[in-house]
């Protein structure tokens, strides 16, 4: 009771028996419902926790708004939540400029939301993983999470917080020109665009915050929106209006992007009021079109719907298998904000609180099982950091009359995607310290390099061979990834 009572630091004992009975009883019927959608044999016999290892009370997949304060409350609540941090840490606000609607603050930035309330939950004594789920098996509880460093933890209870991922549009062109004017980041890659003509797609709020991104480097940023109007709000839209280089064009379909296979040069596009098409110079091309929830690791073990959001029960938001809850979204198809996520998370985490407190968990319980529970910090983080190379001289000398392998990323202080990036960077430069050198090159503090090589999106990897260059990779990269590519280029080894 202990760990629950301190959710509720001013409540009383009625308030706290009537929390618990409503949670309880709308999680035990809302599984009834769902269960007999698909039906799953579990029990819930804390006696057979002895015969488990590797066991937390609470697993938190991902680490955005939703994530991080499920670990707040969980951290609070004494549950010692783990956090698997993900591919993607921090989540879609580590790519917005600011946001102005998060709550007692008139403006900030959504890295920084991020890394104070990572801090605080971290106060609260949340654990962070840096490691990505692989897979994962409800059929049985405790309930099985495989990672990609191996590791398989036994969760007693699982909040996915696991977000969404920004559309792509499947057009010829898109692909091969991804990181050579194509991409999703107006942040990460708008000084790319000093002087130029680009194209953002998509009539939402993110749209209008990459074209404004944008305008302060291109001379020209049109706003393609395949209706009549915008979907983005009336208070985003006015925005525009500050700024002279944007236009919106409507009923635009972009059909194919075109370039000389160095970068984009035009794109098609077709009027679909006056069914016209014609081509139109771009350099870049901005995709804000909506994302799709990440949710495909859990279809097999959990109801999902038609557009591939998790289901809940919205009081709960416990998905159709007792004991895990889903926050943020991945199960929002609705609002779509920072704080909603943030306030779904507190009440996964409160929800699964009560779960755990109904199968007879208790602080007492966890310290009598503390030989079975996971030992957080055996994977302790013991990186060597990777060399800055801050000149042209010393890139030359290092890289250009270097023998061996030597990969490079190329990156940028004001780039999210780049400093999430990194820390996998180093990661993996460990793993082939044997056999590769990496360094990395900020792009501000040493632009003649990133121009010489035609670096027009960060982060992108280049990969040298006794000095010539034998590899691009022009997108961010997941830590698998990273070692998929890089051992593409160690003798000997196959990916
Ligand atoms: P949205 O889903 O709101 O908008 C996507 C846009 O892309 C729509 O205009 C949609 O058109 C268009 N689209 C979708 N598919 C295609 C396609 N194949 N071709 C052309 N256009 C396409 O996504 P956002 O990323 O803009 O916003 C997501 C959420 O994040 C929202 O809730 C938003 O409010 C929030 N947000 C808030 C910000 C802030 O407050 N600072 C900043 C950014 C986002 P159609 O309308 O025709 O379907």
């Amino acid at each position: 009771m202990n760990f629950f009572r301190k959710i509720i630091s001013y409540g009383s004992v009625p308030l706290l028996i009537a929390l618990v009975t409503v949670v309880g009883w709308r999680l035990f019927s809302y599984a009834d419902y769902t269960l007999r959608k698909k039906p799953n044999a579990r029990s819930f016999d804390m006696a057979c926790l002895r015969d488990s290892n590797n066991l937390v009370p609470m697993v938190i997949i991902g680490s955005g708004p939703a994530g991080l304060n499920a670990a707040l409350y969980a951290g609070r609540a004494q549950l010692d939540p783990l956090v698997i941090e993900g591919d993607n840490p921090g989540g879609a606000l580590m790519e917005t400029t600011y946001v102005e609607n998060w709550p007692a603050r008139s403006k900030i930035l959504g890295k920084d939301i991020i890394s104070e309330a990572r801090e605080q939950a971290k106060g609260a004594g949340a654990k962070f993983l840096r490691d990505t789920v692989t897979s994962v098996d409800f059929s049985q509880w405790p309930y099985a999470i495989y990672t990609q460093k191996g590791i398989t933890l036994r969760a007693l209870s699982i909040v996915i917080a696991t977000g969404s991922t920004p559309k792509t549009l499947g057009i010829p062109g898109e692909k091969d020109y991804w990181g050579k004017g194509v991409t999703t980041c107006a942040l990460c890659d708008a000084p790319f665009h000093k002087g130029h003509t680009v194209v953002v797609i998509g009539g939402g709020d993110s749209a209008i915050e990459e074209a404004t991104q944008l305008a302060a480097y291109a001379d020209k940023v049109y706003i393609l929106v395949r209706k009549d109007s915008m979907r983005a709000a009336r208070s985003m839209q006015d925005r525009l209006k500050g700024y002279p280089t944007i236009s919106v064009l409507f009923n635009k379909e972009v059909t194919a992007i075109r370039g000389d296979d160095k970068e984009v040069t035009h794109i098609d596009v077709y009027d679909n009021v006056t069914k016209q098409s014609e081509t139109m110079q771009a350099q870049g091309v901005f995709l804000a079109i909506g994302h799709t929830p990440n949710s495909a690791l859990f279809a097999h073990d959990l109801v999902i719907d038609e557009q591939g959001y998790i289901a809940v029960d919205k009081i709960t938001q416990q998905t159709s298998v007792p004991g895990v809850f889903a926050a943020g979204d991945v199960q929002d198809n609705v609002f779509k904000q920072a704080v909603v996520a943030s306030g779904d998370g507190a009440k996964a985490s409160i929800s699964a609180a009560s779960f755990l407190m109904h199968q007879g968990y208790s602080a007492a319980f966890e310290e009598s099982l503390h030989a079975n529970m996971f030992k957080f910090g055996q994977e302790a983080d013991a990186r060597k950091h990777v060399v800055a190379l801050r000149s042209e001289q010393d890139f030359v000398e290092k890289v250009k009359q270097s023998q061996g392998t030597v990969v490079v990323d190329f990156y940028a202080d004001y780039c999210p995607s780049c400093l999430k990036m990194l820390p996998d960077v180093e990661e993996i430069a460990n793993t082939f310290a044997e056999s590769v050198t990496f360094y990395k090159v900020d792009v501000e503090e040493v632009s003649s390099v990133a121009e010489d090589l035609h670096i027009k999106s960060i982060p992108a990897l280049l990969v040298f061979q006794n000095g010539a260059l034998v590899g691009r990779f022009n997108e961010a990269m997941s830590r698998q990834q990273l070692n998929e590519c890089v051992l593409r280029f160690v003798p000997g080894a196959s990916a």
